[in-house]
């Protein structure tokens, strides 16, 4: 079958629907169409690990996908696309041919070489299966230090499993967080009931009935009733590649408009790599934040605006009962100034390089990323004496 659409979006999720909605508003009459390859509509992702645990219901994470005013088509991969006819094919063989294409494919979890029945965790179908089997009492081990392994760990918990995470840095989020900070919440999850196994990583697994024994690299066994793993994401870069698109990062290039090296084809979300000029690099981001905004702004740009995008990356997370905002690059490997006013309770810390502040850290504090953008765009130069007490630890 033949379809031809004014704006054609590949990836029916978060970036996506955020693009369909400013296409819309901007374009009351113009033909949008979505090629989704899950069966659900567009939804809040990070509830998946977080509120849906707690007391938030599963309707409240889907997005009002219906204002848009799009033919959506899930369930349904775009598996080809020829950019000098305009047209991408899809899976069940269907033509769509497009004025302007936005690339928002995300990405697909990383899996390990075995492992039989893991859930690999990302979408509300792995969200149905882990709450499948998150009875109370349950076993459950999570691969993964990360933020999806710890939020999903304290998740389980928190719905009464008995939790092992193992994860081969020394503590949990070291990628991250400073080391004080990074073992802090590893001895926090330890007093919260997770057998935290850092340091090992899983080299096998076979399932025996019900269950699925583990093979660590340390030479000992786990026996699970379920296995979840959030090893991090390889962006969906297929088509692009295959077109001949620009691709740095393990993203698509796009320009400060979010249109990549092919004028009629825009790209955003996880799978985009974009300009960030207060830092001074190219990013490719995979938070919230990023995809929504870049969606809604791709999304305008190719109903005929102009905006260059400028948002730095901006995210959350909560474990247990910690939470904390953060702006920019959190990358452990930078400088750390670390500003207390509890320790690894309540607090700041601010990541340096080169003089520039890069990245800031808000540990239970509150209402101060306005005030860490600017720190972040601000030439300085800085040092650890110097960015002491540039953000209030109390918000
Ligand atoms: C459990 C979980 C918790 C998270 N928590 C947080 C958080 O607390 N804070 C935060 O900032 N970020 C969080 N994130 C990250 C955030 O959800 C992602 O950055 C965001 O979803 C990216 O949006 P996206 O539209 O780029 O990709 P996605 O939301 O992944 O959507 C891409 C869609 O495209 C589809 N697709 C791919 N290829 C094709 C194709 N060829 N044809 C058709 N469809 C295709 C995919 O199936 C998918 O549905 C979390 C992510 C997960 C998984």
């Amino acid at each position: 079958m033949q379809h031809e659409v004014d704006f054609l979006i590949i990836g029916a999720g978060m970036a996506g629907e955020a693009a369909a909605q400013a296409i819309r508003g901007a374009r009351p009459e113009a033909t949008v169409a979505i090629l989704g390859a899950e069966a659900d509509p567009p939804y809040d992702r990070p509830p998946l690990s977080k509120a849906l645990w707690k007391d938030a219901a599963e309707e409240s994470i889907w997005k009002p996908i219906e204002q848009a005013r799009a033919t959506l088509e899930l369930g349904r991969r775009a598996t080809a696309l020829d950019r000098s006819a305009h047209v991408v094919t899809d899976d069940r063989g269907d033509r769509w041919r497009y004025g302007r294409l936005l690339l928002a494919t995300g990405g697909t979890p990383r899996t390990l070489p075995f492992g039989d029945g893991f859930i690999y965790f990302r979408t509300f179908a792995d969200y149905r299966r882990l709450r499948e089997a998150a009875r109370p009492g349950a076993r459950i081990a999570v691969i993964g230090g990360g933020f999806i392994g710890s939020e999903i760990a304290a998740a389980l918990t928190f719905a009464g499993c008995r939790t092992t995470m193992l994860f081969p840095e020394p503590s949990i989020g070291a990628r991250a967080y400073p080391a004080a900070l990074a073992a802090s919440v590893t001895d926090y999850y330890r007093d919260k009931g997770v057998e935290v196994r850092a340091g090992v990583t899983a080299t096998g697994s076979r399932v025996a009935g019900n269950e699925t024994e583990l093979t660590l690299s340390d030479g000992s066994t786990l026996t699970a009733d379920a296995v979840v793993a959030g090893l991090g994401i390889l962006p969906n870069i297929e088509l692009a590649r295959a077109a001949g698109l620009d691709l740095d990062l393990g993203g698509i290039v796009v320009d400060d408009h979010l249109r990549s090296s092919d004028p009629d084809i825009w790209a955003a979300g996880d799978v985009a790599t974009f300009p960030a000029p207060a830092l001074g690099r190219h990013l490719r981001v995979e938070h919230e934040n990023a995809a929504v905004t870049t969606g809604r702004l791709a999304g305008l740009n190719m109903a005929g605006q102009a905006t260059a995008y400028a948002e730095l990356p901006f995210f959350y997370s909560d474990l247990f009962d910690l939470g904390y905002e953060a702006v920019g690059i959190l990358d452990a490997r930078l400088e750390t100034v670390e500003q207390w006013v509890t320790p690894y309770r309540e607090g700041v810390v601010y990541y340096l390089e080169g003089g520039r502040v890069r990245g800031v850290l808000l540990w239970n504090t509150w209402g101060q990323v306005d005030a860490a953008r600017a720190l972040i765009a601000a030439p300085g130069p800085f040092d650890a004496a110097s960015v002491r007490g540039r953000l209030p630890a109390e918000g």
